[in-house]
């Protein structure tokens, strides 16, 4: 079954510009202070520093199967962030988030509410591909979250959007089931960011027939962005 189209119903989303900031990592970079044993010291990094802090990564076992660390792409100012779950094959391999068919199908949902995918931040719970594409363990989720958490509070997001199990769960500190998650408010963080939770686009490939849902989550987005929903 091919991947259909997705079109943008309602009131017309016009794309957003692409910000001038979103070239400049805006912060400076300030001395890390001491780290939890086992975490990633990044507190103060601006965004060259963290790339780099990401790419010499050797704090979980990932490092020693990964060919290059997947640190994040897009407008470093983006009001919609998107975090995945971890690097797959081609991921790994191009060392950009979302480069196969499931971010061809992400480009097409993003597309569906207006947004190009250079108009919005995506990243992964994970920096590293794990072996045959296997669940992040917590001991590897846990050495990777400063680097996320970094990431969320350069972008300084107005809505993220979670795709999927793992990046819902660990995002939210939640075991509660997609079904559950879903249609449902979530914040993330002190900053208590909108978090709304959808289905991963390698699942919508596999079970088109939840594309209907998917789309109810991003409207959903789409109205946080807009002010036609309120915040949690
Ligand atoms: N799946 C993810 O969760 N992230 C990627 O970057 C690619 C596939």
């Amino acid at each position: 079954m091919g991947i259909q189209a997705w079109e943008l119903r309602g009131a017309g989303a016009a794309p957003r510009t692409v910000s001038a900031a979103s070239a400049s990592g805006a912060l400076e970079a300030a001395p890390a202070p001491d780290a939890e044993p086992g975490t990633a010291p990044v507190a103060g990094l601006d965004w060259e520093a963290l790339r780099e802090r990401v790419a010499h990564c050797s704090l979980c076992e990932l490092h020693a199967t990964r060919t290059q660390t997947v640190f994040g792409v897009g407008d470093r100012a983006a009001e919609l962030m998107v975090v995945g779950e971890a690097p797959g094959a081609d991921e790994d391999r191009q060392g950009e988030p979302f480069v196969g068919r499931a971010g061809k199908l992400l480009n097409e949902m993003l597309l569906a509410i207006g947004l190009q995918r250079p108009q919005v931040y995506i990243a992964n719970i994970l920096k590293c591909r794990p072996p045959n594409n296997r669940d992040p363990q917590p001991g590897e989720v846990a050495c990777c979250e400063p680097f996320l958490q970094r990431q969320v509070e350069l972008v300084r997001p107005r809505v993220m959007l979670a795709l999927g199990r793992v990046a819902a769960h660990n995002l939210l500190k939640t075991q509660d089931s997609l079904t559950r998650l879903r249609g449902r408010d979530h914040c993330y963080g002190d900053g208590r960011i909108p978090v709304v939770v959808t289905y991963h686009p390698a699942y919508l490939l596999r079970s088109p027939q939840d594309k209907r849902k998917a789309w109810q989550d991003l409207l959903r987005a789409r109205g946080l962005l807009t002010g036609a929903a309120e915040s949690p």
